[in-house]
């Protein structure tokens, strides 16, 4: 009885009605709420049970019937899904601009019949539906790559755990004998599974929500009799949309995709780093698109402004396509420079090589005009396998890296896993702070014998052709010292068993802590080369997580404070004469590469796309009115230099 609650009071302004009781069921659909459905009375009265339970499955045929399109009608209340334009703001992960198809990874089931007249029947499909799921699940179970995956194992053991449970089958028979279709009655118990999941505070819980979702779309999938995503067709001009990804599953997708939308995802992780390599735009943290995005809907990714828009209208399909042209008319720019040397207007020659990490990545050298590849990523390699790659398959790969470049220098960092780049096979603890804890160089002197075993494939690959060997994250000289003991240990036995092996070989370090900046004298005159990776200096420097999206844009490599560090990084490599590059994702941007180039750091390994826009912008400035620029933001107190390079870029003309 609410007006005898003392905290009712009647507002007969809001224009409610004056009532006793009150029931209120949300309409929701797989986490998203479309509304409430209430009922009131005017007697004082408590709600039995079965009132409840009706008025939810009431609930669920009426977020069903607003999925097919059956309520609509004036003011769009309840308009109908899967039909509208829908505009999504987006993180961008890797820029560029796309038209197309959405490609569903997981392919999203419509329910087109929520309500049926014979429950028996119903039952019936239910019962087959969860007899093959349990059997798809045990295949899987008993399958190769289960079989040598633990962390798959461990989901898939979670799944037969769902699907044998009797209390999950029981409540969707339940829903079955209150009116729904077997489809139905699944999608209710998985919102439902849905709500109670989202609300459990434990981290755990929340993150198999995931599995479960696929639990049910599996089931749902065999319900419906839709295919697999395997043997769909698929679009012209795919544009992927996904909750997340692997990268293995990217690599199979291959770079026939126009662009890749994942609700979840992150800067740092690797399926970003394969999407880039790729040249695939990728936009990431995109809210509820995999709720509304269905196969075949016309989609434009704007992965400049950081944008997603489904089903566009003709006015904005033809704003993208204007510059997805005038985007084609820069390339051509491009090209006609592509084979110029990089000499800015002050007479300084940069040298600009690309970031690679794949076999796929290297006719990007030739394309690009780069002079070599500046940063080899060898652990990609490990990360879209399931297990450690053997060294004879490792000295393949590397021989035909050296094949592609023809001639040109290739640098090989080292296995960089750790921190977002988890190997499954390999086995490691949970740690507090990955991006602070054992990764790269650590793990390498932890685990010599992986180190040599890599050096050893380069030395074989290589047979006899000069390359460089890039550590990366090293934090003093000794660790440097170690690594390079191990190196010129490796490769002194390997010229004893009668390998060929090069006198030009390098042995260089990244520079990724500030730590290093400040080491001795003798690690400058030790190493072959410095090369600064911005990505994680950047992360240190500012103390600011590169991978958390909250604070990763508060700073940036235009501060004042952070271009002096460079500089002093870069008038301590002169002083010794050893090579300073800068390979971090930022040297593709040209405000920043001149700005760093003005700072002393004359070499740059960047993605190739963007080799491009950066050589344009170089030869269209003076470095010297650049650094006075800098040096007068930052007499008068300015934090960062931002505005200032991109108007000079401007009127430079530099910025096409
Ligand atoms: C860097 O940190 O700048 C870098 C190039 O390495 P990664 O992004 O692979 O950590
Ligand atoms: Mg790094």
């Amino acid at each position: 009885n609410a007006q005898e609650e003392s905290g009712f009071r009647y507002l007969e302004e809001t224009g409610e009605e004056r009532y006793s009781s009150f029931l209120g069921v949300p309409i929701q659909r797989l986490g998203q709420m479309l509304g409430v459905l209430v009922v009131q009375s005017t007697e004082a009265e408590a709600f039995a049970s079965d009132v409840v339970n009706t008025l939810a499955v009431v609930a669920t045929v009426i977020a069903e019937m607003r999925e097919t399109g059956i309520i609509t009608g004036e003011g769009q209340a309840l308009s109908r899904m899967h039909t509208q334009p829908v505009t999504y703001d987006a993180v961008i992960a890797h820029e560029g601009l796309a038209e197309g198809r959405v490609l569903r990874h997981e392919p999203r089931v419509v329910i087109t019949n929520p309500v049926a007249e014979n429950p028996g029947v119903e039952l019936q499909r239910l019962d087959d539906a969860i007899r093959t799921l349990r059997g798809t699940v045990d295949d899987l179970l008993d399958g190769p790559t289960a079989a040598s995956i633990h962390e798959q194992r461990e989901i898939l053991e979670t799944y037969r755990m769902f699907a044998n449970s009797a209390g999950w089958v029981r409540r969707m028979e339940g829903n079955i004998r209150t009116g729904l279709s077997a489809e139905a009655a699944v999608e209710m118990e998985q919102t439902e599974a849905r709500s109670r999941m989202e609300k459990s505070s434990d981290p755990y819980l929340r993150d198999r929500l995931h599995d479960l979702d696929d639990l049910f779309n599996r089931l749902l999938r065999i319900i419906t009799g839709k295919s697999q995503p395997a043997d769909k067709d698929i679009p012209d001009n795919p544009i992927l949309v996904a909750r997340n990804i692997g990268p293995a599953e990217l690599l199979e997708y291959g770079r026939g995709l126009k662009g890749i939308i994942l609700e979840e995802g992150s800067i740092g992780s690797h399926a970003t780093i394969i999407a880039r390599s790729m040249a695939i735009p990728l936009l990431i943290h995109v809210d509820d698109i995999t709720t509304e995005a269905l196969d075949g809907d016309p989609i434009c990714l704007d992965a400049e402004r950081g944008s997603v828009h489904l089903r566009p209208d003709d006015l904005i399909t033809a704003a993208i396509r204007n510059r997805i042209e005038m985007a084609a008319d820069l390339e051509a720019v491009y090209t006609q420079i592509r084979d110029k040397p990089a000499i800015t207007r002050d007479g300084i020659r940069i040298g600009l090589s690309i970031n690679a990490g794949l076999l796929d990545d290297l006719p990007n050298l030739e394309r690009s005009g780069g002079e070599g590849v500046g940063l080899f990523r060898t652990e990609l390699r490990f990360l879209a396998a399931n297990s450690i790659p053997s060294r004879s398959e490792l000295s393949e790969q590397y021989s035909r890296v050296l094949d592609s470049a023809k001639g040109r220098r290739v640098v090989f960092r080292t296995l960089d896993i750790g921190s977002d780049k988890v190997l499954p096979y390999l086995k490691r603890d949970e740690e507090p702070n990955p991006a602070l804890g054992w990764r790269a160089l650590r793990i390498s002197l932890d685990k010599p014998g992986l180190l040599r075993m890599q050096i050893q494939s380069l030395i074989r690959g290589a047979n006899g052709r000069p390359f460089a060997i890039m550590f990366p994250l090293v934090a003093d000289l000794m660790e440097f010292v170690k690594a390079r003991d191990l190196a010129i240990a490796t490769i002194q036995r390997e010229r004893k068993s009668g390998h060929e092996i090069s006198e030009a070989v390098e042995i260089g370090a990244m520079l990724e802590t500030p730590s290093l900046a400040f080491a001795p004298d003798r690690f400058f005159t030790l190493t072959d080369f410095v090369s600064i990776g911005g990505n994680d200096l950047k992360q240190f420097f500012f103390a600011a997580d590169r991978q958390n999206e909250r604070i990763r844009y508060r700073y940036h490599s235009l501060y004042t404070s952070y271009l002096a560090f460079i500089k002093t990084i870069a008038d301590r490599c002169h002083t010794h004469g050893t090579c300073v590059s800068y390979c971090g994702e930022d040297a593709g941007v040209p405000a920043v590469a001149v700005s760093l180039a003005a700072m002393g750091v004359h070499n740059f390994s960047l993605r190739s796309s963007s080799i491009g826009r950066v050589k344009y912008a170089l030869l269209h400035v003076s470095l010297a009115e650049i650094a006075s620029l800098v040096s007068n933001a930052t007499r008068a107190g300015q934090t960062t230099v931002d505005r200032q390079i991109r108007a000079f870029l401007k009127q430079s003309e530099a910025d096409v």
